[in-house]
């Protein structure tokens, strides 16, 4: 069964920075050789996660919105009193949102929905450079 692992980079500007990676994911399915199986992504870092949205910037700007309810920049947070990063609010939002993504691929495509895109989140307070591992498995 191949296994193929590659990275993908994007350099992001911080303060929940959502980028649409599903060109790029999808370039990686249709190079690899599998046509049914599935890819896995994950994001090494604890400030950033990986999900699904349509992606179109009111649902973008309301899935900040929320996420800026449950863990507020301005918030109290014992990591910043820890380590003076103020970053303790992107930690929590990473947690909650999750590192990795799994997706079926059948017939040599993923089975995204029509409106349903795989983003980046990147919660970081500065700009970083992110490499997103890319694991196709399958036949
Ligand atoms: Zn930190």
């Amino acid at each position: 069964m191949p296994i193929s692992s590659t990275h993908i980079f994007v350099q992001t500007t911080g303060g929940t920075d959502i980028v649409d990676l599903t060109p790029q994911i999808q370039m990686q399915v249709k190079k690899s050789p599998v046509k049914n199986g599935a890819v896995t992504l994950f994001i090494p870092g604890s400030t950033a996660s990986l999900t699904t949205i349509e992606f179109e910037s009111g649902a973008v700007s309301d899935l900040k919105n929320a996420i800026g309810k449950i863990a507020p920049e301005d918030g109290h947070y014992d990591h910043n009193e820890r380590w003076g990063d103020g970053n303790g609010y992107a930690h929590v939002r990473a947690a909650m949102m999750g590192p990795s993504l799994h997706v079926p691929i059948v017939e040599g495509k993923m089975t995204l929905g029509t409106w349903q895109q795989i983003v980046l989140l990147d919660f970081d307070n500065r700009p970083r450079d992110r490499s997103i591992v890319v694991q196709i498995s399958g036949e």
